[in-house]
C-alpha cells in the first residue's frame, strides 16, 4: 500500500502545538503521531508550535522534555525549535506583539468588544439563568454597551476582558472523523480572547497562528471538540480583517482514550506517562504503532506495522470516532513484536543504557563487556517484553561477584533440605567436567543429577538456576553458566550451599 499519487498533496500544512505544561503523556504523542503521519502520507509540511502563552503553567523543562521526547520518538518536523522556518518564532511566548496587534485589530473592526463584567456578576448571572432554565453561558451583557456606560465602569476602576463576538448563526462543519458537525449560536455564547492584563488566551493565539502558519488541517483531540465553533468564528474574522490567508482550515478530532475503569485517561494518570514507557524500555516502534491502535488501523488482520508502512497507509477519514480502550498487555505485546523484529546488533545497542541505569555497565563499556552482552542478548531477545528487563534477566553476569545475590523470594522457594545434594553433586560434575560449554555441562548436570541422584529434570534445574542466576526466570541454565565461566559458576554454586535451611 504505497501512497498513490493522488494522495500526495504538497500544500498539506499541520501542525503539533502542544503547551509545555507537566510531563508529555501518551494522549499527547498519539496527536502528534497522527498529524505527522497525515504529514507525511501526503507529502505536506508538519509545523511544531509551542503553545507557552500560559506563564502560570509552562515551564522551561517541560518544553525540554517535549523536544527530548519528539527525538525520542524519531519524530522530524519541518518549520519549528530548532529547525525554523519561514513563520518563526514557533514559540508563542516569543509573539506576543503579533497577537496584541491582531486583537487590535479585531476590537476595532467590531469583532470583539470590552467586557467590563467581574467574576462575581458573571456566576450570579450564570446560577440566575441556569436556575431559570435558560442558557448558562456569557449572556452578552457588554455586547451594546453606551460611551456613558463604559465611561462609568472605566471610573470604577474596571479592566475589561476582550470578548470575541460570536455571530448568531448555526454553525456547520464537515469533521474529517465524524462528519458533519452543526452547533446552535445559544450553544456558543461569546468568549474572552484576551485577559484584563492584556495578557492573550489560548482561544485566540492558537486560531491566529493557524491563521499566519497557512495551517490547512487541524487533527486533535475530541477534547477540543468544543472550542472549534468558536475557533471557526475566529477565523473567519480573521479572513476579513485580513490575517492569514483566508481560509479555515478542515479539523478532524481524534477520538478520547479510555484508561483503567472506562474512565478517560487524564494526562495526570501514572499509565499516561511517557517517560514511565521509556523507562521500563518500550521502543519507540512498539510504542508508537500501539499508539496508532488507538482509533487507526492498518488492516483487521495486522496489529503490527512499522512506521513507514503508517505512512504509506494513513487515511485520517478511517479514524474511528469512538473511544479507543488503553490496553496496557496489548501495548506490551506488540513492544515484545517489535523488540524480536530488531536486528541483534541494534537490539544490543539499545540494552546498554538500561544496564547502565543499573549500574550493571560503566559509561564506556569495555570490549570484553560489550562481548558479553553480545553472547547472552540473544538469548533474551525472545524472552523480553521492554528492555529494562534485562537488568534482571542479565545483569547477574554483569554484576562484580562481591554484589552478586540470589533473590531472597526466590532462594525461598526453590532451596530446600534436597538441594544441598543437588548443588554438591553438580559442583563436582562441573569441576571435571573437561569442555565448559552448554552441551557437555547439560550432560554432565543430568547424568550427576537425574541418573545419579534421580532427581526429576524441573527440581534439579531450578535450585541451580536460582543459585547461578539469583533468578527463577533466566536466560537458558546451560549457556547462562558457559557465559559466567566455570570459576564464578562453581563459586554461586558453592555459596547457595549457605542458603540452603538445614534439613
Ligand atoms: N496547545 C493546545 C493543547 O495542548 C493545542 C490545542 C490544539 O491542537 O488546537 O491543548
Ligand atoms: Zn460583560
Amino acid at each position: 500500500m504505497a501512497n498513490t499519487p493522488t494522495d500526495l498533496d504538497p500544500t498539506v500544512r499541520v501542525r503539533f502545538c502542544p503547551s509545555p505544561t507537566g510531563n508529555p503523556h501518551v494522549g499527547l504523542v498519539r496527536t502528534a503521531l497522527f498529524n505527522w503521519a497525515f504529514a507525511r502520507h501526503h507529502g505536506g509540511t508538519l509545523v511544531f508550535r509551542i503553545e507557552d502563552t500560559d506563564a502560570a503553567r509552562d515551564s522551561e523543562d517541560s518544553y525540554n522534555q517535549l523536544l527530548d521526547a519528539m527525538r525520542w520518538l524519531g519524530f522530524d518536523w519541518d518549520e519549528g525549535p530548532e529547525v525554523g522556518g519561514p513563520h518563526e518564532p514557533y514559540r508563542q511566548s516569543q509573539r506576543m506583539d503579533i497577537y496584541a496587534d491582531v486583537a487590535a485589530k479585531l476590537h476595532e473592526a467590531g469583532h470583539a468588544y470590552h467586557c467590563y463584567c467581574s467574576t462575581e456578576e458573571l456566576d450570579a448571572r450564570r446560577e440566575a439563568a441556569r436556575a431559570a432554565g435558560r442558557p448558562s453561558g456569557y449572556d452578552g451583557h457588554c455586547r451594546e454597551l453606551t460611551a456613558e456606560q463604559v465611561e462609568l465602569y472605566v471610573q470604577e476602576g474596571r479592566k475589561p476582558i476582550l470578548r470575541f463576538r460570536m455571530p448568531e448563526e448555526t454553525l456547520v462543519f464537515d469533521d474529517l472523523v465524524r462528519g458533519t458537525l452543526s452547533f446552535d449560536p445559544k450553544d456558543v455564547p461569546d468568549y474572552g480572547i484576551v485577559r484584563a492584563n492584556g495578557a492573550p488566551l489560548y482561544t485566540l493565539v492558537n486560531p491566529v497562528d493557524d491563521a499566519l502558519m497557512g495551517i490547512t488541517h487541524v487533527l486533535r483531540g475530541e477534547d477540543l471538540l468544543s472550542s472549534t465553533p468558536r475557533q471557526i468564528a475566529l477565523y473567519r474574522a480573521l479572513a476579513q480583517i485580513g490575517v492569514g490567508n483566508g481560509s479555515t482550515p478542515r479539523f478532524g478530532h481524534l477520538p478520547y482514550v479510555m484508561g483503567e475503569g472506562n474512565k478517560k485517561l487524564s494526562k495526570r494518570d501514572p499509565q499516561a506517562s511517557l517517560n514511565l514507557y521509556r523507562e521500563r524500555g518500550f521502543i519507540p516502534e512498539g510504542l508508537l504503532n500501539y499508539l496508532a491502535l488507538l482509533g487507526w488501523s492498518l488492516s483487521e488482520d495486522q496489529d503490527r506495522f512499522s512506521m513507514a508502512e503508517l505512512v504509506a497507509a494513513f487515511d485520517i477519514s478511517k479514524v474511528n470516532a469512538n473511544p479507543a480502550r488503553f490496553d496496557l498487555k496489548k501495548c506490551e505485546a506488540i513492544n515484545a513484536e517489535h523488540l524480536r523484529a530488531l536486528a541483534p546488533e541494534d537490539f544490543c545497542a539499545r540494552l546498554v543504557p538500561y544496564l547502565q541505569a543499573a549500574g550493571l555497565l560503566p559509561a564506556e563499556p569495555s570490549a570484553a563487556q560489550l562481548e558479553l552482552l553480545a553472547a547472552v542478548a540473544p538469548l533474551t531477545q525472545e524472552r523480553m517484553v521492554v528492555l529494562g528487563e534485562i537488568v534482571q534477566m542479565a545483569g547477574f553476569l554483569f554484576v562484580a561477584p562481591e554484589d552478586f545475590a540470589v533473590d531472597p523470594d526466590d532462594a525461598a522457594k526453590v532451596l530446600n533440605a534436597d538441594s544441598r545434594a543437588v548443588l554438591e553433586a553438580s559442583v563436582k560434575a562441573l569441576t571435571e567436567l573437561a569442555d565448559f560449554t552448554p552441551e557437555p555441562i547439560q550432560a554432565a548436570l543430568r547424568e550427576a543429577l537425574v541418573d545419579g541422584l534421580g532427581i526429576k529434570p524441573k527440581f534439579a534445574f531450578t535450585p541451580l538456576r536460582v543459585a547461578v542466576t539469583g533468578r527463577r526466570v533466566s536466560p537458558p541454565l546451560f549457556e547462562s553458566m558457559e557465559l559466567l565461566g566455570r570459576e564464578e559458576t562453581l563459586r554461586r554454586l558453592t555459596a547457595a550451599l549457605e542458603l540452603v535451611p538445614a534439613s
